[in-house]
């Protein structure tokens, strides 16, 4: 464990369902779930669906499913923010009891009115505090009003983030923002600093577009007598050319990178780790190292680039790593047909050969459509190219020569093709890539000797059969 242990560690995850786990999102909940496992605390999800014009059931779907599927599990039940309102309204009346917040009476109109002067005026646009001392006797009768806090006009307020360092806001520049709106419901400020308190929450790891929020809400702790969480604020993600993350970098549901991109979780896990935070040079680094070291003086204060390339050289590592029966079932679906049982053995057989060559799942299903073309295969352009000239009268030897063997094993297949380059006169690959083209209708294939044990002997014979030229 690292020297920064610290006991009772509670983190939160706390989207905002309006959209797909996002790739921001999903590096902010693995963060904030190292953290937690490292510490041996826990790592709570809170959805935060107080925006119910824009708070959708299939987005609250497709977060969960998106951290199923990136192993980043919570614990106990998910918050709903939503159905936690009646408490954070009584947040509120304590804090009009106790004098740290106050009704407002200013009509929409007046705010308006307001902001126009302030704008002509060139002023920061904020509330003046036209009803913080104000004598409640006069507001007019029944009319609405909301409740706003009172926040505190002298001094400074300074957060010591773990990732940003130190960082001082005058208290001045701090508006009076509301906490109940005038129909009695609470705004997302509120509900965001009574459910981390409610749910215990020791740190608070989220974008460093919340570092401003944060300066908001320590008032309202402070005023409510509660601990303050130990925040860190971790840098946005960029694209790669320095701009800040758009659709066309990559910023995208995690289902696209799974379904469209055909990656492994663990690859984007372990991408998404080395996004924002490091540790010397490792690169790859498994789950359980990173539970080891992760930490929050290893997040970098500058944004990060997204990296797709670097992305998909990690998930090629992890495919070749990947279990063969469990990348099986990973394609298998990806195949355009239904696999019968042995022609998912088949498939399995070949994961061997066919892992070193594919940096995603859509090229390893591509790539093993060889194993399933019926015959005479198709030829692409490639292929075609390579059956021209001698290449009908050599795969005739070939045939010749792979007919009389009698153990069909890639060793004894090899010597056999060798044998027939060397009495023709030939280099192997004016034997071999015909063959390839032969076998797999393909310019590219595995190892072509696996590729002629794999297949068998009778499809084998059949396919270069069927390319070649009948001999006088
Ligand atoms: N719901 C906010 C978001 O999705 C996060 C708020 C927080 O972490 O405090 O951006």
């Amino acid at each position: 464990m690292g020297a920064t242990t610290e006991s009772g560690v509670v983190t939160r995850f706390a989207p905002s369902p309006t959209g797909f786990l996002h790739i921001g999102g999903a590096r902010t909940a693995l963060f904030n779930w190292l953290f937690a496992r490292h510490h041996g605390g826990k790592f709570l999800l809170r959805i935060e669906d107080t925006d119910r014009a824009r708070s959708t059931q299939p987005a609250i779907d497709a977060i969960l499913d998106g951290m199923r599927w990136l192993g980043l599990d919570w614990d106990g039940e998910a918050v709903h923010q939503f159905a936690r309102a009646a408490r954070h309204a009584e947040v509120a009346q304590q804090m009009l009891a106790a004098g740290h917040a106050y009704k407002c009476y200013a009509t929409p109109e007046e705010l308006a009115a307001l902001r126009e002067e302030q704008r002509a005026a060139g002023k920061p646009i904020r509330y003046d505090g036209r009803w913080r001392d104000r004598d409640p006797a006069e507001a007019p009768e029944r009319a609405p009003f909301v409740v706003r806090l009172k926040a505190p006009r002298e001094g400074a307020t300074t957060i010591h983030d773990r990732v940003q360092g130190d960082v001082t806001v005058q208290n001045g520049e701090i508006d009076d923002f509301v906490l109940l709106r005038s129909d009695g419901t609470p705004t997302y400020m509120l509900a965001v600093v009574v459910d981390d308190h409610d749910m215990g929450v020791t740190h608070v790891i989220r974008g460093d577009d919340h570092l401003n929020n944060a300066f908001r809400q320590l008032p309202l702790m402070k005023a409510m007598g509660w601990a303050e969480p130990v925040y860190a604020h971790i840098p946005l993600i960029h694209g790669a050319d320095g701009a800040k993350l758009s659709k066309r970098h990559g910023a995208l549901g995690v289902d696209a990178y799974r379904d469209e991109m055909g990656l492994l979780p663990e690859a984007v896990d372990n991408y998404l780790l080395r996004l924002g935070w490091g540790h010397g040079d490792d690169e790859i680094i498994s789950r359980e190292q990173a539970i080891e070291w992760f930490d929050l003086d290893g997040v970098g204060k500058s944004p990060s680039r997204f990296d797709f390339k670097k992305l998909e050289n990690l998930n090629g590592h992890y495919i070749r790593e990947a279990d063969d029966a469990r990348l099986t079932d990973l394609v298998a679906p990806r195949l355009p047909f239904e696999l019968s049982a042995s022609q998912r053995n088949l498939l399995q057989r070949t994961m061997p050969v066919l892992k070193p060559r594919a940096a995603n799942l859509i090229e390893l299903a591509e790539n093993a459509m060889f194993l399933f073309r019926t015959r005479p295969l198709e030829m692409d352009d490639a292929a075609s190219d390579l059956l021209g000239g001698d290449a009908p009268a050599l795969l005739a030897r070939v045939h010749a020569a792979l007919a009389s063997v009698n153990d069909w094993e890639s060793g004894a297949l090899e010597a056999a093709v060798r044998q027939v380059a060397e009495a023709a006169g030939v280099k192997l690959g004016a034997v071999a890539q015909p063959l390839r083209a032969a076998l797999t209708g393909r310019k590219t294939s595995p190892g072509i000797f696996d590729v002629l044990e794999l297949l068998g002997r009778e499809e084998s014979l059949g396919r270069i059969a069927d390319r070649m030229a009948v001999q006088a």
